[in-house]
């Protein structure tokens, strides 16, 4: 039996049935087996009528006393039945069932699962689910019993039938992709084993080794994957060999500042990449404001200076020309041509510098993602900078190589990235950290208060417009919804705002549903302080700079995960004066009183990085969908984190030994990634 056949021929699989698997994205049998419980009742214990106890969910095994008499009730049908053992009597109803009456037979022994009723000297039961009680294996009692996620009018109790009938057709035929010492050495399970008991577990000491085993694979395949590709990029295709400039110091004499040692540790590591001829695959992670565009620069000289082009992507057209504003101030210098391509060009405009690039008439080139997804040519690309990489996928990554003869990467991010998280969201790349703030950064003071303080918070609000500042507020919503109505939305808070004093000024909102246009509209009126107030949803999260912005404001802060409040902190403070953040929350749980802590006493990235992967913050901040992996079915990042170590320990170690997966005892190993390669763009 091949676990990706098809399902139709499972028992209890209808055409009506399989359509309802189909949309719960249930297709292949592998697809059924792999479709996890979210939970479990625990059935084992099965029952007298006399154990029964008032209010609980019982089983209990008895046997039809009395003939089932359907009635007429209004427009119901009611089928009453008693059934009995040596210790009682139970008054049975069902409603609007009533071939029910049909199927029960006198005398006939069942089981029944429902919710007891004590009363009057008599126990009731209503709507109980039953099976015939002398099967060889029960299904709803006498065991541990599945609980799935459901949808689209699919029954728990008929999913358990058809999942315990796949289970039964594949039993001892599937494969394991662990080599038996790969399975000793890491404790786990055998494949079979877990599956079945991961369903249907015998006992809570199967279900843990099932559960278990089947976490490691998860997390395993992934990052096996991921170190395949890199060791596929580095062993298969040559980069390019580029020479150091020797003049490169030059160019850091220019800039207005030192650099920092981190970020002198940094460029070190790009100039090895660069000047080995393996392709650079790098990701620089540094905290909002650690002076990662710098990197980027020095890294560009030596690539033009090697008559290479360089292609730089940031996620909004706002960033790409800060970037280009920033970048070209320093490159122009030194003669080098650098173009900016954003939506707002003129076609004309745009097919100029599509031609300057083709030609290798502009050597650096700085966009949004229209520089992959255009059809743009490059003269020789040499170097590919993405920046703020939470938004790039790494399909979109692999995309890029192919546009040159196999550029440098260098992909730029200000999320933290615990260190244990890194393999698993960057597996394929290598890491540089910027761990040190350039001298004299300024901490952001933050506070946490209830909604009782808005008052004093908008005088303060006054306090700093009057002294020529700006402010951003931030709302978890775009439009009121009426049933969150205890969140903010940007819309209604904006108009709330304009009716306060606060109204006399210049207040917008922005929100990641508008036009690229608008929005890109609203943030260069903010960056001329032509607004003062802006209400944003997060989409002010990423990258921008407005040095005269003191005062961010985040409302319903407990919706947002400790990296997220931390990013949307960073967008104040860059410029010289004393900045602030107020985070204003009226949930009293002690986890948010505990990550509110955390943004008050510390201002570094990496602690907070840490901090909301051991609180589990809400949200999905380091979640799989950003970073275009595949969504787990069984494995949470946040919770396992033991054995994420130790998938990461094994596929480190296979890799290492077996790059290619060649080896008879990976086989398996190799189909599972090329099965994911195949699904799941990376
Ligand atoms: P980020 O890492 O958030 O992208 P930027 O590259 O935008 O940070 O740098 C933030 C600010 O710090 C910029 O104004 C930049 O010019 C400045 N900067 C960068 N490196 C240093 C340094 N070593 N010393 C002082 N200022 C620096
Ligand atoms: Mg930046």
């Amino acid at each position: 039996m091949k676990t990706f056949d098809k399902i139709e021929n499972i028992r209890n699989v209808g055409e009506k049935t399989f359509e309802k698997l189909r949309i719960m994205g249930i297709d292949t049998l592998e697809d059924l087996i792999t479709y996890f419980p979210r939970d479990y009742e625990d059935r084992t214990q099965i029952n007298t009528i006399s154990q029964l106890i008032d209010g609980e969910n019982c089983t209990f095994k008895a046997s039809i006393a009395s003939f089932p008499i359907n009635t007429k009730f209004k427009a119901k049908v009611i089928t009453k039945v008693d059934v009995s053992d040596h210790t009682g009597v139970v008054e049975i109803t069902w409603f609007n069932q009533p071939y029910i009456q049909k199927l029960l037979k006198l005398g006939v022994e069942y089981v029944f699962v429902g919710k007891v009723r004590r009363a009057f000297g008599k126990v009731q039961v209503d709507s109980p689910k039953y099976e015939l009680a002398n099967k060889p294996e029960l299904m709803i009692a006498g065991r541990i019993v599945p609980k799935y996620p459901l949808t689209y009018g699919m029954s728990q109790h008929n999913l358990q039938k058809i999942i315990k009938n796949a289970l039964e057709k594949v039993n001892g035929t599937l494969t394991d992709i662990f080599a038996i010492e790969i399975r000793e050495k890491y404790n786990l399970a055998e494949y079979n084993y877990a599956i079945r008991n991961i369903h249907f577990p015998e006992n809570d000491e199967a279900y843990n080794m099932a559960k278990k085993r089947l976490i490691f694979e998860e997390l395993f395949v992934v990052q096996a994957a991921l170190l395949y590709i890199k060791s596929k990029l580095e062993n298969d295709i040559k980069g390019i060999k580029f020479i150091i400039p020797s003049d490169i110091d030059s160019l850091e004499k220019e800039l207005p500042f030192e650099l920092t040692n981190a970020q002198k540790r940094v460029i070190d590591e790009i100039k090895i990449d660069m000047y080995t001829e393996k392709i650079m695959n790098r990701l620089v992670q540094g905290d909002v404001g650690s002076g990662k565009t710098v990197i980027a620069l020095m890294a560009m000289y030596i690539c033009v200076k090697n008559n290479y082009q360089v292609a730089m992507m940031a996620p909004t057209e706002i960033l790409a020309v800060q970037h280009y504003e920033f970048l070209n101030k320093y490159l122009e210098k030194f003669n080098i041509r650098t173009g900016l391509l954003v939506g707002s060009l003129s076609k004309k405009q745009k097919e100029d510098l599509y031609d300057k690039l083709k030609k290798g008439q502009i050597d650096v080139i700085i966009g949004t993602h229209a520089i992959i997804q255009e059809n743009l040519q490059f003269n020789n690309l040499g170097l590919v900078i993405t920046d703020e990489q939470h938004r790039f996928g790494v399909d979109q990554r692999l995309k890029l190589t192919g546009k040159g003869e196999n550029p440098d990467i260098i992909v730029m991010t200000a999320t933290p990235i615990p260190r244990t998280l890194g393999l698993i969201l960057y597996g394929d790349l290598d890491i540089s950290i910027i761990d040190e703030l350039p001298k004299g950064r300024q901490k952001i003071d933050t506070y946490h208060v209830d909604s009782s303080y808005k008052e004093r918070m908008y005088n303060f609000v006054e306090q700093q417009i009057g002294q020529g500042r700006q402010v951003y507020v931030v709302c978890p919503m775009v439009l009121e919804n009426e049933e969150m109505s205890e969140l903010e939305s940007v819309v209604t808070y904006t108009e709330n705002l304009n009716k306060t004093h606060l109204g006399k000024h210049k207040i917008e909102y922005i929100h990641g549903k508008m036009k690229a246009k608008e929005k890109n509209d609203i943030m260069t009126r903010f960056k001329n302080n032509e607004i003062n107030i802006l209400v944003s949803t997060t989409v002010i999260e990423v990258g921008i700079s407005i040095d005269n912005a003191t005062l961010m404001i985040i409302e319903n802060a407990e919706r947002f995960g400790l990296a997220q409040l931390h990013q949307l902190r960073g967008r104040v403070g860059r410029g010289l004066h004393k900045s602030y953040c107020i985070l204003v929350t009226d949930a009293k749980g002690k986890i948010v009183r505990e990550r509110m802590d955390v943004m008050k006493n510390t201002n570094d990235g990496f602690i907070i990085a840490e901090k909301d992967l051991e609180l589990r913050g809400t949200g999905d901040f380091f979640g799989t969908k950003q970073h275009g992996l595949p969504e787990f079915k069984i494995a949470n990042l946040y919770e396992h984190t033991d054995i994420l170590k130790e998938s990461q320990e094994a596929a480190r170690e296979i890799i290492e030994r077996d790059s290619c997966l060649t080896d008879v005892e990976n086989e398996n190993i190799r189909k599972k990634i090329e099965q994911l390669l195949e699904h799941i763009a990376l």
